[in-house]
């Protein structure tokens, strides 16, 4: 049942409140290190790129730049065997072809390894030229004229013109021109040198031209790719480059591209890479594995607290003594069900419980006893209501329920019966049986029903009617009891405000013996006359003194004068009402025995008048503090016996010296021959037990023949004497008796 009642809504706001806590922190730690990552890697990436194409633009000029080299070198070895005085006589003034081929063409072709030899005159006709170590046929120089041209042009225009620079020592004799070009469809570097050209002025258009080509082939490609440490550098034709290879475009001084040379270029960037990307999936993975711990901890942080929140939380909502919802849970739930009734729901009630003689119970066994019995009240209550409904304890001995019985006051009554039946039940604690009341008030929720503290204030009112009715009742709320209860409110204030000024006044009503000639006793009787409201019956003011606690101050004024006007009585006894509520309290034998000393008041002539109800609840101490009474000498009676339980075992059981017959019997005895029979068995019930036997109420000349015949001890009513002050009385047991007494009693009576 309290499972059901579980504020289910409140705990999933925990846990989401929870989790966007964990969101809070977790994903913008989670975030910024996803971007310091990136960041990161997008850097190494990027550098690498850099890296990479300054490697590739650094290996491109070193290619680019050895090319040239070799054109200078060629130029170099061209120049350095043609501008001797010897070469000029030789070449220049008079072509000397054994001279050359010997000196220049083979010097050049075999140890300069270049490919190609010529002379040119200044006519521009070819008169030498030798390739492949042998003296070629010109057949060659008509195919390479395009080829050629431009460099002899470029020459001689140059050679025409003002010495470039100053020449060394030696050389400067020639002009010279190296040219990287396109020569008979092959790459080649050409080098050509006008010789003798500064021993002859003019001579720029008669010097005859020397010149050399080396192709640009495999082997010299080798030989740059070894020194400059190129990778598979090689001719690359038309096609487009390999994969991780790169291309060179050579190209000619007119800007046309002569050859394509590719090669795998060093790539520093994918080492910084490859050598980075382990640290950076180390470093990743160690990221990983610590977001995983802390992730795992927050959750086991979180699954932690969250679990403390919801016992707080129960701790809060639940009665720690048995478990059941306090009264935070239940106003909460009280809320929940009158909005659903309000929203067309069906009509639901709520029972409050109030338990009667707990506080006894608690204040004479111990608080133990009192918890466990509180426990024991909790199982009944849960084991008797239906699965759907919720039952509370609002603390003390007050107990709640909201069921969903609808409003109809049968049912809803039927209800409480059946919780009273199972709250009385005897309870066996501490191997002592104890007996409690139940009283319940009953409200129910309806569309119009009001708020919460109007629906407890409802209940509360008809639990107040329902104790005034006499306890072990249930009431149902209706709208003539809130004027009631404001009234009793203000009648309690008024009450209390009389017994604080001592303006109550106590009568006292004769017991006559069984002929009604002689006064044996009297019975104290409290009387309120409001300001007001005039005369109030002790029924309706005893039971607002009771409610409201007064009835102890009450009783102790009532017993301390009853003692000190008793004192003027000598052989009289006199009886006092003591309410269940006074007797139970431990102290109740210390006033009695205190208002004795104090007031002197002999105890054997005080007699206290119990009801029935004074023994439920707690049958061994009640019965230890009756002997402890009469151990005082104080006499004990059981008042308005037969309208209780009337259990003989308690008769059998309880030390009492006297029984009061209620005067519903014996107004009853000349109407109902039953109510005679049990009036005779009674009397005789009573003397069995060697107890005397009064009859209270009576009323007729028949009564009380009825009830001398019957046996009874003693009579009181208005037969004999209505209650009187306590001046009245001492007038009348002054008053001398007559031979007959029961008319002269009657007349005085009246
Ligand atoms: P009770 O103890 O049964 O008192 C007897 C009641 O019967 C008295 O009512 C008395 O006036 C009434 N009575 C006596 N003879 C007759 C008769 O011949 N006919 C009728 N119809 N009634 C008769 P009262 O004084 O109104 O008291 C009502 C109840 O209030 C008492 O019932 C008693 O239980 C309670 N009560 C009165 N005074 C005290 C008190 O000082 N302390 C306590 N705890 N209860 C008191
Ligand atoms: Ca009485
Ligand atoms: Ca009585």
């Amino acid at each position: 049942m309290q499972a059901k009642a579980r504020p289910r809504s409140t705990e999933g706001q925990q846990y989401t409140s929870w989790d966007r806590a964990r969101l809070s922190i977790v994903v913008p730690i989670g975030v910024i290190v996803a971007v310091a990552i990136v960041c990161i890697v997008v850097t190494v990436l990027s550098s690498a790129e850099h890296a990479d194409k300054f490697a590739v633009d650094h290996e491109r000029q070193l290619l680019s730049r050895a090319i040239d080299s070799y054109g200078t070198h060629i130029l170099r070895e061209v120049d350095s065997v043609t501008s001797t005085d010897a070469a000029t006589h030789n070449i220049r003034d008079k072509f000397d072809r054994p001279w050359f081929q010997r000196r220049v063409a083979l010097w050049l072709e075999s140890f300069f390894d270049q490919d190609l030899v010529f002379v040119v005159d200044a006519s521009g006709k070819l008169v030498y030229s030798l390739a492949d170590r042998k003296n070629s046929d010109a057949s060659w120089f008509k195919a390479a004229q395009p080829d050629l041209a431009p460099v002899i042009g470029a020459l001689r225009a140059q050679a025409a013109g003002p010495p470039a620079g100053a020449a060394a020592p030696g050389d400067a004799a020639n002009r010279q021109i190296v040219m990287v070009r396109k020569f008979l469809g092959r790459p080649a570097i050409v080098a050509a040198v006008a010789v003798g050209l500064a021993s002859s002025p003019g001579g720029e258009r008669t010097a005859p031209i020397v010149g050399s080509v080396k192709y640009i082939d495999q082997t010299m490609l080798a030989g740059i790719a070894a020194r400059l440490r190129l990778a598979n550098l090689h001719a690359a034709g038309e096609k487009p480059a390999a994969r991780r290879e790169f291309v060179y475009a050579l190209r000619d001084p007119a800007g046309a591209t002569i050859a394509r040379f590719a090669w795998t270029p060093q790539q520093p960037g994918a080492d910084i890479v490859n050598s980075v990307v382990p640290f950076i999936a180390v470093a990743l993975a160690g990221f990983a594995l610590l977001a995983m711990f802390v992730l795992r901890y927050m959750r086991r942080t979180a699954a932690a607290i969250s679990a403390g929140e919801t016992r707080l939380r129960h701790l809060a909502m639940h009665d720690p003594l048995c478990g059941l919802p306090n009264r935070i849970f239940f106003g909460e739930r009280l809320e929940a069900v009158i909005e659903e009734v309000r929203e067309g729901r069906p009509p639901a009630a709520v029972f409050y419980i109030d338990l009667d003689h707990f506080k006894e119970v608690n204040d004479t066994l111990g608080h133990p006893v009192g918890d466990e019995l509180i426990r024991n009240v909790t199982l009944r209550l849960s084991h008797t209501l239906r699965g759907d409904d919720l039952v509370a304890r609002l603390g003390g001995d007050e107990f709640a329920v909201i069921s969903s019985v609808g409003a109809e006051p049968d049912k809803m009554l039927t209800i409480a019966q059946r919780l009273i039946a199972t709250i009385c039940a005897p309870y066996l604690i501490n191997k002592q049986t104890i007996v409690i009341g139940a009283s319940i008030g009953i409200a129910a929720i309806e569309k119009k029903s009001g708020d919460a503290a109007d629906i407890m204030r409802y209940a509360d009112i008809a639990l107040y009617r329902a104790k005034n009715e006499g306890r072990n009742r249930a009431c149902v709320y209706d709208a003539a009891m809130d004027a009631d209860l404001s009234n009793r409110k203000l009648l309690e204030a008024d009450l209390r405000h009389t017994i604080e000024n001592g303006a109550l006044k106590l009568v006292y009503q004769p017991l006559v013996n069984n002929s009604g000639a002689a006064i044996v006793g009297v019975e104290a009787l409290c009387r309120w006359t409001h300001p007001q409201r005039g005369a109030i019956s002790p029924a309706e003011f005893i039971a607002i003194a009771e409610h409201s606690g007064l009835i102890n101050e009450l009783g102790q004024w009532v017993l301390r004068r009853a003692c000190t006007d008793g004192l003027a009585w000598p052989g009289v006894s006199v009886a006092v009402n003591v309410s269940p509520l006074q007797f139970r309290r431990s102290d109740f034998y210390d006033i009695v025995h205190r208002t004795l000393t104090e007031t002197g008041f002999d105890p054997a002539r005080l007699e206290l008048e119990l009801t029935e109800s004074t023994l439920i609840g707690n049958a061994e101490t009640a019965e230890a503090a009756m002997i402890r009474l009469k151990a005082l000498g104080v006499r004990l009676a059981l008042d308005d016996f037969g309208t209780g339980y009337s259990s003989l075992q308690y008769l059998r059981r309880f030390p009492f010296d006297k029984l009061k017959i209620d005067q519903s019997f014996v107004s009853s005895i000349e109407k109902a021959a039953d109510a005679a029979a049990i009036v005779h068995a009674v009397v005789s019930l009573g003397r069995g037990l060697g107890m005397k036997v009064t009859a209270e109420g009576v009323e007729t000349a028949d009564q009380h023949l009825f009830l001398r015949a019957a046996g009874v001890h003693s009579m009181q009513g208005y037969r004999f004497g209505k209650p009187m002050t306590a001046a009245e009385i001492t007038a009348r047991l002054k008053a001398p008796a007559t031979g007959r007494p029961n008319d002269e009693i009657a007349a005085f009576a009246g």
